[in-house]
């Protein structure tokens, strides 16, 4: 009986709770999944506001997928961009070095404290992951070890939308229709879930060895020296809701690929970046992937903007034997864009915002507990630094999911922007084959701390309404 406004949505009996609360109508409605044709028309966004054009003003809890991450148009960003496109907007990364690209470029290697030695610049995730992909290919083709033809990454994952990167992810919905056309050399092993995996027993260090037990066995199964790389993200994004791995779990894959010889991609295109209170999310327990993919909070959304780092062991090889990565995008090394994540980066590191993201991050974990955290519906709270999802279950106890058909996420969001004028991102997980719902909430490194109060607030009311207040 606590499902009641999901059966019957009813937003006229509902109190409202903002400021701007004026027309319900306007905003949310219906914002059907799959379909542009509901959504509000964004005039600007200002800060950590979105403004439709109706004069509404709504909260932003996630920049997008976790990509605004200093919030929204800056002039000092938009200033370094349009410097650079005065100077020169485009170039071949085949015809010319450019100073952007090298600035950056040794930026990003200096935050890794030289753990990575080697760039590409692409624009979106996908690319770079599919470049860490193909890299690892040829790398072993550089190394006289043709036979490793097979990729192992999660269920539970996501890593990209096109065919190699799909082919790599675990997220049943999304893989969906196009599951006889992904790569079949592309093979899964469980992901890190101790919500849904972990054993009365167990504690994080024998969980880990499980799962690494799990790679092993995987390995075996394929051929140990068959394997190029192993693809996995240090905390599951959108395909789980902010998902961390347990301590000891990173490190206990990388001893296992080590062992075959296989190379280890950390996909930190969502949890990257700072997103967790470290600039890259290796970095909490020092475990240095062999290639490291970022995105999202790279250039904060003012360009799209990704990349691929490569470390030592092939960035070494490359430079000893001279190869050059047969992969090349036309926008690649593109000076705009790097000149742009490259303002965003120095605003980061001038305002001392991924230690701002670890203090604010502790706020909101104790804040999403408080307010959340007895609803009988709330099954999970997880995450790092201001990277956190809610995971909703029919039972706490059981810890049932939804009939995936109700679109329960979907709900909380729709209820969220539209009754309450938050924004949260809303995902229908993998777990057990597309059942499983969570929201994530990645507001603004810089977001003070009482619009994180408001965040959560406005959710809470947003899951309460949602469920029908049980
Ligand atoms: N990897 C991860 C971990 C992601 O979260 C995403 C996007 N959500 C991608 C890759 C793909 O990035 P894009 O959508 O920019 O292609």
């Amino acid at each position: 009986g606590h499902f009641l406004s999901l059966s019957a949505p009813s937003s006229a009996e509902v109190p409202r709770k903002t400021e701007a609360d004026t027309s319900s109508e306007t905003v949310g409605n219906p914002l059907s999944k799959g379909s542009a044709e509901g959504l509000p028309l964004l005039e600007k966004a200002k800060g950590y506001y979105w403004y439709p054009r109706n004069g509404e003003r709504i909260l932003d809890a996630c920049g997008g997928a976790g990509v605004a991450c200093i919030g929204h148009a800056r002039k000092d960003v938009a200033q370094a961009a349009v410097a650079q496109m005065k100077a020169f907007s485009y170039v071949s990364y085949a015809h010319f070095k450019t100073k952007p690209v090298q600035e950056v470029s040794d930026w990003l290697i200096n935050s890794t404290g030289g753990e990575m030695q080697k760039v590409y610049l692409m624009c979106s995730g996908s690319e770079a992951v599919e470049a860490a992909l193909k890299l690892s290919r040829e790398y072993f083709i550089w190394k006289d070890e043709p036979q490793r033809v097979n990729f192992i990454g999660r269920e539970e994952s996501y890593h990209g939308t096109t065919i190699g990167s799909l082919s790599a992810s675990g997220h049943v919905v999304r893989r969906g229709p196009f599951e006889p056309i992904l790569v079949p050399q592309f093979h899964k092993i469980s992901s890190c879930n101790p919500y849904r995996q972990r054993r009365p027993e167990e504690d994080d260090e024998a969980f880990a060895t499980r799962k690494a037990a799990e790679l092993e066995e995987q390995f075996q199964r394929l051929g140990p020296d068959t394997v190029a790389a192993v693809i996995m993200e240090p905390v599951v994004g959108a395909a789980l809701g902010c998902v961390p791995a347990v301590p000891g779990y990173l490190r206990a894959m990388k001893v296992v690929c080590e062992k075959y010889g296989a190379l280890l991609i950390f996909d930190e295109v969502m949890c990257g970046m700072g997103r967790t209170g470290v600039l890259h999310a290796w970095q909490h327990e020092m475990v240095v992937p062999d290639l490291q993919t970022i995105g999202k909070g790279f250039a904060g959304g003012y360009m799209p903007a990704s990349a691929l780092l490569v470390g030592a062991k092939v960035a070494e090889l490359m430079k000893r034997e001279d190869r050059t990565f047969t992969h090349g995008h036309t926008y690649q090394n593109h000076p705009v864009v790097s000149a742009t994540a490259l303002k965003v980066q120095k605003i980061i590191q001038e305002d001392n915002l991924v230690s701002n993201v670890e203090t604010a991050g502790h706020t909101l974990e104790q804040l999403l507990h408080k307010l959340l955290g007895n609803h009988p519906n709330v099954g999970d709270i997880r995450g790092r630094g201001l990277f956190w999802g809610i995971e909703f279950v029919q039972d706490k106890t059981t810890k049932e999911p939804f009939d995936p058909a109700l679109q329960v996420a979907h709900q909380v969001f729709r209820t969220a922007m539209r009754d309450f004028r938050v924004l949260v991102y809303h995902g229908q997980g993998c777990a057990g084959g597309g059942r499983g719902d969570h929201i994530m909430i990645m507001p603004a490194y810089n977001m003070p701390e009482t619009s994180i109060l408001d965040i959560v607030e406005r959710v809470a009311c947003a899951v309460e309404k949602t469920f029908g207040g049980s």
